[in-house]
């Protein structure tokens, strides 16, 4: 058995405010294989983007112990994240927007340089790269926010609903593009939704999170039928409705 690249053992918080104590996760457990891609969904407000915290060490858990286990041993320089918004800045082009992250650690070195320019050329981007950001479309922009997160070769990526602030439309072909991108770079990604299509046409297994204090109900692997590389393949395969239906009834229990 593979030795977890994450590891999260009975981890308890809550945030303490003036109006009192709010419990956010309660003794939860959870691990991430190498390769893996798992999706966390859950009510609003249960505690997703808290786990989120926790992992990369912003906040520290009251209760338990959150480890990385790679031939390195991690730093935080090795997660990676995208968030809802795109972050992007508008002073520069999206070009020097995508080595904003290798400058500040760096790493800009020709060879990094030229994978930026390389995954431009790839996704589409390569014609706009001069241009600022507001010039480009929401789902361009999203591209160029995960190309400057690939660029800095994280171990792990974790995705906050990246896809949240799209267009039904864009986000759909948006969503596949980038899962088809992630899937080519054999990342480990911890995929935060509320959009249970996209959980299950991304993922290789959904975590369904309680009501705060969040803990996980049930764990859903999940394995498609797809064919061909029509962005809505995953969505159209036949297995698809039920693994819909499982979440819907997981969630509606709630
Ligand atoms: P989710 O991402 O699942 O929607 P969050 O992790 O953002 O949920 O928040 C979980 C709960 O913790 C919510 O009830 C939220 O109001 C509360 N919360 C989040 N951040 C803070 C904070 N900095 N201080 C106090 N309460 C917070
Ligand atoms: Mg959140």
């Amino acid at each position: 058995m593979a030795t977890p690249l994450l590891s999260i053992q009975n981890v308890s918080y809550a945030y303490h405010t003036f109006q009192g104590e709010t419990s956010v996760l309660k003794n939860l457990s959870m691990e991430l294989y190498p390769g893996e891609f798992v999706a966390v969904v859950g009510p609003s407000g249960c505690g997703k983007s808290t786990l989120l915290s926790l992992i990369t060490g912003l906040i520290k858990p009251e209760e338990g112990e959150i480890k990385f286990a790679t031939k390195t041993g991690m730093e935080t320089t090795k997660l990676g994240y995208m968030l809802q918004k795109d972050h992007l800045f508008e002073w520069r082009s999206v070009f020097d927007n995508a080595l904003l992250g290798l400058e500040i650690t760096g790493k800009l070195t020709e060879e990094n340089i030229d994978y930026v320019a390389e995954a431009f050329k790839e996704y589409g981007l390569w014609d706009f790269k001069d241009q600022k950001p507001s010039e480009l479309s929401g789902g361009m922009r999203q591209r160029v926010a995960l190309i400057r997160t690939l660029a800095l070769s994280p171990e792990l990526l974790l995705l906050d609903e990246p896809f949240s602030a799209l267009d039904y439309q864009t986000r759909l072909s948006v969503s596949a593009d980038i899962g088809r991108i992630i899937r080519n770079s054999k990342k480990t990604v911890l995929l935060i939704t509320h959009d249970l299509s996209e959980a299950i046409s991304l993922s290789d297994k959904v975590l369904v999170f309680s009501q705060r204090p969040a803990n996980i109900k049930n764990e859903i692997p999940i394995s498609l039928s797809i064919e061909g590389n029509h962005p809505l393949a995953a969505r159209n395969a036949p297995e698809f409705n039920h693994y819909f239906n499982l979440l819907w009834e997981e969630l509606s229990n709630e």
